[in-house]
């Protein structure tokens, strides 16, 4: 067997690594301070999600909870964050980041970067598992239905959930994914608030503090814009 010559390697910085693993790649340190990026895939993902202004270059050193919109999600993450450096131990979830013409269903992995058994930092990955294209879902194009309803001051508020993407219609019980919604008749004539459904919150061990009904939801801004 060849013995690996990681000599060719001497000189490459942990950006250019992450750079050439799968998905989207980034390293954070204990305080969750960004402090590399696979800067390639990530400035991609920042044009793709409308935020080009957001490059790797930009947005080093910022603390990455800071960076998700919805206030359940930053609370996510920061119990999953502080869980693999209380443990040393990786955490694996599955999140959806739809757009409107396509369901993407991606696994996110948390790695701690431990030397000795001390925890220096997390790698976050970001790997899509399935991409199906659909007819366009204007549930998902925040500008489009904030430019269509900008005159409307009054609209019934729908709860979409930030991390499974289903959604609530107002005095409905049940989360459904958007296909079943207008199914059922629902319009995209609404306001979006975001939020987390019971079944994401039990997942994220989130239910004890919020118990299991929908106040997270409940709770969620009203906004058509903070798309996450
Ligand atoms: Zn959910």
């Amino acid at each position: 067997m060849t013995a690996f010559n990681a000599g060719l390697l001497t000189g490459w910085h942990l950006g250019d690594l992450l750079d050439c693993v799968e998905g989207v790649c980034y390293a954070v340190d204990r305080s969750y301070r960004l402090v590399a990026t696979g800067s390639t895939r990530w400035d991609e993902f920042a044009r793709s999600n409308g935020a080009k202004q957001l490059t790797s270059a930009a947005v080093l050193g910022t603390n990455i909870i800071d960076m998700v919109q919805d206030e359940d999600v930053r609370d996510i993450y920061r119990r999953h964050f502080h869980s693999v450096i209380a443990t040393a131990r990786p955490v694996a979830l599955s999140s959806r980041c739809d757009s409107p013409g396509v369901k993407r269903e991606l696994r996110l992995s948390m790695t701690p970067l431990h030397i000795a058994g001390l925890v220096y930092g997390i790698l976050v990955q970001a790997v899509t598992v399935s991409e199906t294209v659909r007819p366009p879902i204007d549930l998902f194009d925040a500008q489009k239905l904030a430019a269509l309803f900008e005159n409307e001051s009054v609209l019934p508020i729908i709860t979409l959930c930030s991390f499974c993407q289903r959604i609530k219609a107002l005095h409905r019980a049940e989360w459904q994914e958007a296909e079943e919604y207008y199914r059922a008749g629902g319009t995209s004539k609404v306001r979006i608030s975001h939020g987390l459904c019971g079944d994401c919150a039990v997942k994220h061990n989130y239910v004890d503090e919020i118990g299991q009904d929908d106040s997270a939801a409940i709770r969620g801004a009203a906004s058509a814009g903070d798309n996450p």
